[in-house]
């Protein structure tokens, strides 16, 4: 356990990075409002890195809410939980925002369900005790935490109890929560952090408990003062420190996270782990308290519907595999100006046109951009400017890797570290020439990996 005076670290940063405009002001002020039960929900085998979950269901079973979908496909993979009480149709195929293919248990609406604020309640609402949660011990949490399907919400999706198993190879002597929320648009972790500042804290003293951490510290970006304070008095006690970081893109990312904190270089193409640190987004966190202490799997997330292009912006708290036209319509349907609709943010989301498709547990937002939020120019030659390399966070040379991924080159984009992207979109935003960077790049990627089943 943590010691208990709670500090507050101040201005800590990482190189390059990019500074686009932040546009929370759409939806940074709405409360989280509860969506009602949809006639149907759709969840995805796969919404999480790692193996498929397997069903335990069939075609016509009754389900209650909360009730296991299917189970954990292996060590690192996470299972599924109602979100809706009803009846399981029959396996059918979806495609996601990232275009990718995905089976999906569809389960049909029945029976009585939880609404409105008392499923706020039961999410995120009501108290938040963190007596005993030392004594606790750690591997019942780590095991709680896969019973209950919780994956980074943060967007990675990935296995959180993976993180937190303990490992005396590499022992973790720090947690990062991370409350940056950097990418554009999005609030759905502001208003985690405003509305249960006490789940959070609680899940961040849970996971330091289960991985033998003694240094907990809640990240955020000094564009958050309300966050940082509520955070602070939530803390007070508990031995959890708060870092206000300086507001950059992609300060959200674990690997930037670690270094403007702790000063910490994690090594390119390594973990976290690698340097002692486990990172978990503040939702996530909220998740791990509600899993742990109240023994609830998770079922729901909260979505921002955001962006000039929806009529009424909102956060929602929204069952996994709700589809993205029901949130839509729940705030108003689009307006005329909306040109584009984009799962997640602008800067590392995906636009797409299938609004049938289902949230899923790594879905923070939907955001409608309009022709003047997209309007770019006509691509050009590339001038050699640089300015791509200077925004890079991971020290690459995007402009190489691109023009190794248009040539079709996989053993040379392996040579300029492609794998070691992470898609921030930095390089893409800044270029003058408009050269889709980093969509190259993820071209590439996918050349890479294609030539490795070969
Ligand atoms: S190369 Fe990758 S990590 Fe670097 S700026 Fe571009 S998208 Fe971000
Ligand atoms: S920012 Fe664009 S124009 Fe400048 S070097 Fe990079 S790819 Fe070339």
């Amino acid at each position: 356990m943590a010691a208990t005076q709670t500090q507050t670290l101040k201005n800590g940063t990482f190189p390059h990075g990019v500074h686009p405009p932040e546009h929370k002001e759409f939806s940074e002020d709405i409360p989280i409002e509860v969506v009602p039960t949809p006639s149907k929900v759709m969840l995805p085998l796969l919404q999480h890195v790692g193996a498929p979950s397997v069903p335990v269901v069939k075609a016509k079973d009754v389900v209650a809410l909360g009730d296991m979908i299917s189970k954990g496909g292996g060590f690192v993979s996470a299972p599924l939980h109602a979100p809706i009480a009803g009846k399981v149709l029959k396996t059918a195929v979806s495609t996601l925002p990232n275009a990718r293919h995905v089976q999906v248990i569809p389960i049909k609406a029945d029976g009585e369900q939880l609404e409105g604020q008392a499923l706020f309640d039961d999410v995120l609402g009501g108290e938040w005790s963190y007596e005993g949660i030392d004594q606790r011990d750690p591997q019942e949490i780590t095991d709680t935490i896969a019973a209950c399907g919780i994956v980074g919400l943060g967007g990675a999706a990935f296995p959180t109890h993976v993180k937190y198993t303990r490992n005396d190879e590499k022992p973790v002597d720090t947690v990062l929560i991370n409350g940056c929320e950097c990418e554009p648009f999005l609030t759905p972790d502001y208003r985690v952090m405003l509305e249960a500042p006490r789940a959070v804290v609680a899940g961040a003293l849970l996971v330091a408990r289960a991985a033998g951490a003694e240094t907990i510290i809640i990240g955020v970006e000094n564009n958050k003062p309300r966050a940082v304070e509520v955070l602070k008095q939530a803390a007070a006690g508990t031995g959890v420190q708060i870092a206000v970081l300086k507001t950059k893109y992609p300060q959200g990312s674990e690997k930037q996270l670690i270094t403007a904190v702790l000063k910490r270089e994690t090594p390119l193409g390594g973990l976290p782990l690698d340097v002692g640190v486990a990172v978990s987004n503040v939702g996530t966190a909220a998740a791990i308290a509600r899993a742990v202490l109240r023994g609830k799997p998770l079922t729901h997330r909260v979505v921002s519907v955001t962006g000039a292009g929806i009529r009424e912006p909102k956060n929602l708290l929204a069952p996994i595999g709700i589809s993205y036209q029901e949130l839509v319509d729940f705030c108003g349907g689009l307006n005329a100006s909306a040109a584009r609709i984009v799962s997640g943010g602008p800067m590392m989301g995906f636009a797409f046109a299938n609004l049938d498709a289902p949230i899923t547990k790594g879905t923070s937002g939907v955001t409608v951009l309009t022709a003047k939020d997209v309007r770019k120019a006509e691509e050009t030659a590339c001038i050699r400017c640089g300015r791509c390399v200077d925004a890079c966070p991971m020290g690459l040379v995007p402009t190489k890797i691109a023009l190794a991924s248009r040539a079709q080159d996989v053993d040379l984009t392996q040579r300029y570290h492609i794998m070691g992207c992470f898609e921030c979109g930095c390089c893409t935003y800044i270029c003058p020439a408009s050269i889709p960077l980093v969509q190259l790049i993820r071209t590439g990627k996918a050349q890479v990996i294609a030539s490795q089943r070969k």
